[in-house]
């Protein structure tokens, strides 16, 4: 059987959930591509964090909103790829980067909706497209969508949808990518302590409190749950 190391690329790495995801999967032998949009310090203690675990970690930058800085994003993973491997295909990707923007429907902007739309869908898209010739067949796609397409907060109905998108678009990934083996999957947390949406659910106590008074576990998600 093949022993080959297996490599993720994690959009969003530096903070939060794709942090906290990278990380895991370094423990789980699994050698780390991931992307930050502008926290280098917080990106370069991740790769150190990693690199202490005995994988490979590379640190990208990356702003999901310019599809026109793709091209590069890819150049730089391919090189990274043939001068470190022998292979130059990753085995996962998960699109996780975003940031939360919020605003009752009836003061929405253009610039809330475009932004929201470039980042939490069409980036999505578009990188996926141009990775998945660097996907290994049998590899796996994730994508992280949220709770609040099922629970309804006030103010998150943009962010909200733009998310059901990707859920509907990661089903026809499944299919599409069925002949090649890949698996597409959502995962969608409820509310996570991070610096997530200016970190409301981590410092906002009555935020905090409402969130864990309606958890199971009577208490806020915490970034290793997910
Ligand atoms: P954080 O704010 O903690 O981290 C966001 C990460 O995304 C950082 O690595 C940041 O880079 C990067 N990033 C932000 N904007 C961009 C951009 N325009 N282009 C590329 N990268 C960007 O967020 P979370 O970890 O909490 O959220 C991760 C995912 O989980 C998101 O998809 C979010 O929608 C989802 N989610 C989060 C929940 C929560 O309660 N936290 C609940 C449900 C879903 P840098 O460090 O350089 O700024």
């Amino acid at each position: 059987m093949s022993t080959k190391t297996k490599i993720a690329i994690i959009t969003g790495g530096s903070r939060g959930l794709g942090r906290n995801m990278s990380i895991s999967l370094a423990k789980k032998e699994i050698d780390i591509i991931f992307t930050y949009q502008s926290n280098i310090t917080e990106a370069e203690k991740v790769v150190q964090e990693i690199t202490s675990l005995g994988r490979r970690a590379k640190a990208i930058q990356l702003d999901i909103r310019q599809n026109s800085s793709f091209e590069n994003f890819l150049i730089e993973v391919n090189t990274y790829l043939k001068q470190n491997y022998t292979g130059s295909k990753i085995d996962f990707l998960i699109n996780n980067a975003r940031i939360g923007l919020y605003a009752p429907v009836t003061e929405i902007t253009e610039e809330l909706a475009d932004d929201l739309y470039h980042i939490h869908f069409k980036g999505v898209v578009l990188l996926t497209q141009k990775l998945l010739p660097y996907i290994n067949n049998g590899g796996a796609i994730i994508n992280i969508s949220t709770g609040l397409t099922r629970i309804i907060i006030p103010g998150a109905s943009i962010y909200a949808s733009m998310k059901s998108g990707i859920e509907t678009y990661t089903k026809y990934l499944a299919k599409e990518l069925g002949e090649r083996r890949i698996r597409a999957n959502v995962v969608a947390p409820g509310a996570i302590e991070t610096d997530f949406g200016g970190g409301r659910t981590r410092d906002n106590k009555e935020i905090n409190a409402y969130i864990a008074s309606n958890t199971a576990l009577g208490r806020a998600g915490l970034p290793e749950d997910i």
